[in-house]
């Protein structure tokens, strides 16, 4: 057990000493694929996106389960050292043990790291195992587009019943996250002298009237729920023109509007609350003119806790962690989403707090990393239906 972790561990700081930016995994890649075999993966697959796939091959036939983590990272930013991969005492980042230190550790590099060592146990014992497991350690990620897992969903051949991604959850059971749509806003005036704005219509007092109806109505008509908090609505940028170079008043004002939504909410439904605040804007001011444009959509990811794959890793979590299992909802955007869009339940476990993800404090906590591997195993056992109630849940 302790060679396993000495190993697991060893491996993590390896991965985070390998660069990986977005669209330069593939030394990272070929780190992770040769690991696999020489955990005795029987199958390693590594796609033209330097993908890597896993396969272990249950004995059994049965409901096949994927283990997803991105290897890319964020930018590095003023973050000092950022590939060191040391271990080194979590006190200063206040987190308790052991941790190592370097970007990606969180996000998501100790989690890839952790299930594929789970999926080497696990392809000890197949022979107690029903379906497959897949490890599939994707790039592409944190431009926010999924483009590394849906090239995998697309074109590996492989069927998905269930899916666990590792982002991190701090050990926590999440059952995913809010969608976000981004919408340009463009209201139209009329120009004239600046000296003389009577005779124009301008373009900023008009979006002032649309950002106080955004900010007083609309942002506290918004729905709730359950495990994935509120629905929000806010505005994160402004542009006017013709400017401030001539005195002119302006016929131009363009905002971008983000609007999180929850499971149920659609474009259709955020298309039509904007039209309801023009309408209300024009009731009262006629010269209004505006006009929008949906310009981004990330989608909602959510795994009812009743999914089996849900189930498993709350018991699992019990199990491996002996605590009580608690729902919770990650804050940031993961490839889950991209999963669930095609209909495979995804939920979320992995080590390291997102609080950290993108900060210089990038870190996991060692324990972490090593429980998460034991929780995995446990997962796919129980999702399987081969765990016992006698079944060692650690590595
Ligand atoms: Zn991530």
């Amino acid at each position: 057990m302790n060679d396993y972790r000495e190993r697991l561990i060893d491996f993590t700081c390896r991965l985070i000493r390998t660069p990986s930016p977005s669209g330069r995994e593939k030394e990272a890649a070929l780190l992770i694929a040769a690991e696999m075999k020489k955990l005795g993966y029987p199958e390693v697959l590594i796609d033209d996106k330097f993908n890597v796939t896993g396969v272990i091959e249950g004995a059994k036939p049965g409901k096949n389960l994927m283990l997803n983590g991105h290897i890319d990272h964020a930018a590095t930013g003023n973050m000092e050292n950022p590939y060191s991969g040391d271990i080194m005492d979590g006190s200063r980042f206040g987190s308790e043990g052991a941790v190592i230190y370097g970007r990606g550790a969180c996000d998501m590099k100790a989690a890839v790291a952790a299930m594929v060592y789970a999926g080497a146990v696990l392809q000890k014992e197949r022979s107690k195992i029903s379906g497959n497991v897949y490890v599939t350690c994707v790039t592409l990620e944190e431009q926010a587009r999924g483009e590394g897992i849906k090239h995998l969903l697309d074109h590996s051949g492989l069927h998905f019943d269930a899916a666990v991604s590792g982002e991190a959850t701090d050990m926590e059971v999440h059952l995913g996250h809010r969608g976000k749509f981004e919408y340009l806003i463009r209201v139209h005036g009329k120009t004239s002298h600046a000296s003389n704005p009577a005779r124009g219509v301008n373009a900023i007092f008009s979006m002032n009237k649309l950002l106080t109806e955004i900010e007083t109505v609309y942002a506290k008509s918004l729905a709730g729920h359950e495990f994935l908090g509120l629905s929000t609505v806010t505005v994160i940028d402004i542009l006017s023109s013709p400017g401030r170079l001539t005195p002119v008043v302006p016929d131009y004002c363009e905002i971008v509007m983000d609007r999180r939504y929850l499971p149920g909410e659609d474009s259709g439904l955020v298309d039509k609350e904007i039209e309801e605040m023009f309408d209300r804007i024009k009731a009262v001011y006629p010269q209004f003119s505006a006009e929008y444009e949906q310009i981004k959509d990330f989608p909602v990811l959510y795994c009812p806790p009743e999914e089996p794959v849900a189930r498993a890793a709350a018991g699992a979590v019990e199990e491996v962690l002996h605590k009580t299992p608690r729902y919770k909802a990650w804050k940031f955007g993961v490839d889950g989403a991209f999963i669930a869009q095609r209909g495979i339940p995804c939920v979320g476990f992995g080590p390291g707090n997102e609080h950290y993800a993108h900060t210089p404090e990038d870190h996991v906590r060692v324990d972490d990393v090593y429980n998460s591997a034991g929780v995995y195993c446990q997962i796919a056992r129980r999702f399987s239906g081969s765990a016992g109630k006698s079944e060692d849940a650690a590595l």
